[in-house]
């Protein structure tokens, strides 16, 4: 191992809540919440997210809620619903009785409006949203005040309550908290806290035509709940203001506090939820959870386990500061989990015959394979070996370069708990192509080893060719082809034309025969795989989770770590 998981790295959230507990603040009470907006699966963004928020509660002995941020309907869909909590028992964490939705607020925070309606703290406006945007000043401009800002009370409530008896039409009026049109932050000039949306919504049906805007249920919800860690990302650093605004100017139980963090990103990734779905309904990855995709459902369905995101979630730390990290480093996580579990077995994806001459012909016989050398108590398995053997195309050459070190003709290597064989004789058909190779074997070398010290300068990794089973595998490769995909607008054009290569009949060793769906193997010298649900009884399909070749120790050797 290269050390990369070394020590722990910083987060300054938990620095905040080891001050806030042992200061007895809450009570020494820890609760977080994880809210996703069900319009969308989530990503390994949202995985940072999660593993924050559910692993800082578990850590003080605290608890965190899970919560729908469903405030917008039209957006929002019960596939999502479903998907987002099944990614997040997945990834292992649990929420028991504690799921919520600011749907379930609607009643409670309606009432809290009509208190500052009462209050003086909020008004109907009959702006248009065009006009409500112009009106709204620049960062350098102050705002103008709405016509309708000085609306007395009594008519404020007359007319909001109008709006939830559905009395006018999308757009004809909004409720806006009346704080500063001219403050510096934007956020605080009288904010839209509801507005008219005459759709259904997938909880509360045609109850509801005028909904809250994020910005008033968020902070309310937390109130509620009795959050006292409202952890959300640097974009909403702006409107903490008005997260803390609405707190002390509504009659709230509980007084919770919001920090924000740095959002993931990674390199040859996009994340946003509106860009993936783009990719998913124009249709240029095969769904939500094509193996491709930075969603926790591809990256399921690549062969990530739980334990890996989380690992790489911890390892990339939580700051304040954007930054991009290395999709090496993700990589790197499942790497270094499958190669402490995944079995070991032989696969070849591009199969070249090889006929040994002096084998003689048969059943063959078995030989004894290493399950796992990270792990003896993986035992050992039986590998059929016989006269007829496929090997990997690109381990033969018939005319080497300095450097290459495998089959060739005259030369002689090893097969991987087999024999030397050595190649004698070359078969081509009439293009001139290799359909075959002839070698002989020297049976004292059972097992991978020569009693007389000979040496060979190869290992190749092999299937019995009557024996083998036949599968499609599917080889990844960066969905883009530049680091920053989202740098100039058009993601679209950083596709990378060659991130899938499906590989119609690969050979597999017949222990491979109805492995289970999701099971994972590394395939010697070809990186983990795993089964993909697409699998038939008669016709496993593999994804390659990763290869074996480690680019992130490569990674840190440049950069000198
Ligand atoms: P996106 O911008 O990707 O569409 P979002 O922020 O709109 O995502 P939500 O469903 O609102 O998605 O997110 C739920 C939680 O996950 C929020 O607290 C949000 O801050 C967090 N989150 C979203 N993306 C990331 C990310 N890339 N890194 C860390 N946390 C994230
Ligand atoms: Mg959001």
């Amino acid at each position: 191992m290269n050390g990369v998981e070394s020590k722990v790295p910083p987060n300054f959230i938990r620095t905040i809540i080891t001050d806030d507990v042992k200061a007895g603040k809450n009570g020494g009470r820890v609760l977080t919440r994880f809210p996703p907006e069900p319009n969308g699966y989530l990503h390994i963004g949202h995985a940072k997210s999660i593993c924050l928020n559910f692993g800082l509660a578990a850590e003080f002995g605290g608890l965190c809620n899970f919560r729908f941020d469903d405030t917008n309907p039209g957006k929002e869909e019960v596939e999502y619903v479903d998907s987002i909590m099944n990614d997040v028992r997945w990834l292992g964490f649990d929420w028991d009785d504690r799921l919520y939705h600011a749907s379930d607020y609607f009643e409670q925070l309606y009432e809290w409006a009509l208190d500052m309606i009462r209050d003086g703290k909020a008004y109907v406006d009959s702006l248009s949203a065009d006009e409500i945007r112009e009106y709204r000043g620049t960062l350098t401009e102050p705002g103008k005040e709405s016509p309708y800002r000085n609306r007395p009370v009594a008519e404020n409530l007359d007319l909001f309550q109008r709006m939830r008896a559905g009395e006018f039409n999308d757009g004809e009026h909004v409720l806006r908290a009346k704080i500063d049109m001219a403050s510096p932050n934007l956020n605080l000039r009288d904010p839209v806290m509801y507005r008219i949306r005459k759709m259904s919504h997938w909880r509360t049906g045609d109850k509801w035509c005028i909904y809250p805007m994020y910005d008033y249920a968020h902070g309310q919800s937390d109130a509620i709940e009795g959050v006292t860690h409202s952890i959300c990302t640097m974009e909403y650093e702006d409107h903490r203001a008005l997260y803390d605004w609405y707190l002390d100017n509504i009659n709230v139980p509980n007084r919770p506090r919001q920090y924000e963090f740095a959002r993931l990103n990674l390199t040859y990734t996009v994340m946003s939820k509106r860009k993936l779905l783009r990719l998913v309904q124009e249709g240029y990855v095969a769904g939500w959870d094509d193996p491709r995709m930075p969603t926790l459902a591809g990256i399921r369905r690549r062969g990530y386990t739980p334990e890996s995101i989380r690992n790489f979630c911890e390892r990339i730390g939580v700051g304040k500061r954007e930054s991009t990290v290395d999709l090496a480093l993700l990589e790197y996580s499942i790497r270094e989990d499958l190669n402490l579990r995944a079995p070991r077995v032989m696969g070849v994806l591009n199969p070249l015959k090889v006929v040994i001459e002096n084998y003689p012909e048969g059943n063959g016989e078995l030989l004894d394979a290493v399950n796992n050398p990270e792990d003896a108590s993986a035992g050992i398995r039986r590998v059929p070996f016989s006269r007829e053997i496929y090997i990997e195309r690109e381990d033969f050459m018939e005319n080497p370069p300095k450097k290459f070190y495998r089959l060739a003709p005259g030369r002689e290597v090893r097969l991987r708990y087999a024999y030397f064989v050595k190649c004698v004789d070359v078969v081509k058909n009439e293009a001139g192509e290799v359909t075959e190779l002839r070698c002989t074997y020297d049976p004292a070398t059972r097992g991978g080893d020569s009693p007389d010290g000979r040496k060979v300068k190869a290992t190749l990794h092999w299937v019995s060719a009557p024996h083998a089973i036949e599968a499609e595998v599917r080889l990844y490769d960066k969905l883009f082809f530049k680091p920053d995909p989202e740098e100039d607008g058009d993601f679209i054009a950083d596709l990378n034309p060659d991130s899938l290569e499906v590989i119609r009949s690969a050979r597999l060793e017949p222990g491979l025969a109805g492995a289970a769906v999701g099971s994972r193997y590394q395939f010697e010298r070809l990186g983990y795989f795993c089964v993909d649900p697409d699998s038939t009884p008669d016709r496993p399909v593999f994804n390659r989770t990763v290869t074996l070749r480690d680019t992130w120790a490569r990674v840190k050797k440049a950069e000198g770590i």
